[in-house]
């Protein structure tokens, strides 16, 4: 978890790869569906260019197709999901249904101005349509103020990890591989 710009596409990418498993984004996938142009695409379109969370229905519907997929067999890491509440008890059902236990939730914090900073630096290379300057906006404020009851949750089931996610990929990385190790 993360707020935008917080690298946590970056580090999940990278977890994913140390361990041999996939690195699921929820707003990659909603990407490459509304470039596919597909019902999923259609629906989640509006959501995401006004820097809105897509409805839970339609999210946890797509995340429970995706871990079924074979190549999530032996775990898998989940980037930008959950959000809401109800996502982390679809979650909760989930992992579950599929014998899978969470072993961290790790959250990459981030001051307001770094943030800002990488995500206009982002806006200028990746042409994301979500990186204009009132989406951005909105996409920050609807993170702080949404994220504090799953954070509180999942503090107290004890697997919560507050990680500096400030300095370069390679210092987050190492942070992060240590907070992992810890719990193996
Ligand atoms: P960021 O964290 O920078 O906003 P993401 O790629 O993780 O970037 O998400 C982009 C957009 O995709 C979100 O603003 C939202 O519209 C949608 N999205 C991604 N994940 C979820 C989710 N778990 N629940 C609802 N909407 C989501």
């Amino acid at each position: 978890m993360g707020p935008p710009g917080s690298g946590k596409g970056t580090q999940a990418g990278d977890i994913g790869e140390r361990h041999g498993v996939p690195a699921i984004s929820t707003g990659d996938i909603f990407r490459a569906n509304v470039d596919a142009d597909t019902p999923l695409g259609h629906l989640a379109r509006e959501y995401i260019e006004a820097g809105e969370y897509v409805p839970d229905s339609v999210t946890i519907d797509m995340l429970r197709d995706r871990v079924d997929q074979p190549d999530c067999e032996q775990g898998f890491v989940l980037d930008g999901y959950p959000r809401t509440i109800a996502q982390v008890g679809a979650l909760d059902e989930l992992l579950t249904s599929t014998r899978h236990e969470l072993r961290a939730v790790l959250v990459l914090e981030v001051d307001r101005d770094e943030l800002v900073d990488r995500l206009v630096r982002r806006a200028a290379t990746e042409g994301r349509t979500d990186d204009s300057e009132d989406v951005i906006r909105r996409r920050l404020e609807l993170y702080a103020d949404e994220t504090d009851p799953l954070l509180s949750e999942y503090d107290s089931r004890g697997v919560l990890v507050r990680l500096d996610g400030s300095g370069t990929r390679a210092e987050v990385a190492e942070r992060v591989a240590e907070a992992l190790a810890v719990r193996a």
